[in-house]
């Protein structure tokens, strides 16, 4: 194969949580061991709303991936609770780990809690960042099946496109189960001029909790594909996971043919189930995939 012809392969990469306990700490850390061996393209921590130590957890994980596993990583940063001074200091903590990678956010809104008003939205903090430190690669979140608070498709889609103009390198999307929707988002993109890579945000659903909690957190739709192997396998977790991990294969699979920029796992901090889907689609995204 040429390297032009290598260079089309979609991207896969990765996304894991801090931990906050010792023991989570210890698996997490065997995780990232077996998850850089597989060589992803990137590795992207989430942070805390709320929590400004689990925010510096986040910087710190971002740069021990970046410095010591020597695998790109992105730190996810959240606005909507932070000054710009907050900001400044994480850029300069991620820059002492050689990390220039942010995903920019605004972050929830809680009732009970009113947020800063440095950052009204992400492209602020794009905005913001670009303008500090413009060697910086910046992504952002957008959501085929529209952000909860929108008021229609259309205004999301013209609020994706500021953020996209305010200095956003690529996109990663909010998980989905059902590709067809985020093809339509996509073809919507492009209409609107977003041009950027989008990263389809892909989480296997490998036990009924995780399920459960899903449906009751997200809006994400559920195709009646999804929601047989939900009822069929409800006593039985060893064919659910099984069921869950193929589910996700199939979704990769047409989301590769149908010429994706990459797919971002949602891993759960869980190596196996990366390592399964890894193992299942690896010549889909590189031409010499290492054994494992
Ligand atoms: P924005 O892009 O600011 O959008 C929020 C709302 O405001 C939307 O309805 C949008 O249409 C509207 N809007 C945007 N710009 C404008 C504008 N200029 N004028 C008027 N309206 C506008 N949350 C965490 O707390 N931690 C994480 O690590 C985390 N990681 C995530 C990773 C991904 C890939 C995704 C998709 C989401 C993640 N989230 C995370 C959740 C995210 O913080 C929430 O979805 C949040 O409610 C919105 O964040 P945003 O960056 O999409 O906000």
């Amino acid at each position: 194969m040429t390297d032009n012809a290598e260079r089309q392969r979609p991207s896969l990469s990765f996304e894991i949580f801090p931990p906050n306990t010792k023991t989570s700490n210890e698996l997490l850390l065997d995780t990232l061991d077996e998850l850089q061996d597989l060589g992803p393209h990137f590795i992207s921590v989430t942070c805390s709303n709320k929590n400004a130590d689990l925010k510096t957890t986040t910087l710190k994980l971002a740069g021990y991936i970046q410095k010591t596993l020597n695998v790109p990583s992105i730190a996810h940063l959240t606005a909507a609770y932070s000054s710009k001074e907050d900001i400044r200091e994480a850029i300069n903590i991620l820059k002492r780990s050689n990390t220039n990678r942010i995903l920019a956010l605004r972050g929830d809104i809680y009732a009970d809690k009113p947020p800063l008003e440095d950052f009204r939205h992400a492209s602020d903090l794009i905005h913001f960042i670009k303008e500090e430190e413009p060697a910086f690669q910046i992504s952002g979140a957008c959501h085929p099946e529209v952000h909860p608070e929108a008021k229609n498709r259309v205004e999301d889609l013209q609020n994706l496109k500021k953020k996209v103009d305010s200095g956003c390198d690529d996109l990663i999307t909010q998980l989905f189960f059902d590709n067809d929707i985020f093809y339509r988002f996509r073809e919507n993109c492009d209409i609107v001029g977003i041009d950027v890579p989008i990263y389809a945000g892909i989480m296997p659903i490998v036990n009924r909790n995780q399920a459960l909690r899903l449906i009751k957190t997200t809006k994400t739709a559920l195709p009646r594909k999804f929601i047989a192997i939900l009822e069929k396998y409800e006593h039985d977790p060893e064919s659910l996971r099984a069921a869950g991990l193929a589910y996700a294969i199939d979704q990769i699979v047409d989301l590769v043919t149908q010429d994706t920029s990459g797919i971002h796992l949602y891993t759960m901090n869980q190596s196996q189930t990366a390592l399964s889907i890894y193992r299942a689609t690896k010549t889909l995204f590189k031409e010499e995939a290492i054994v494992v």
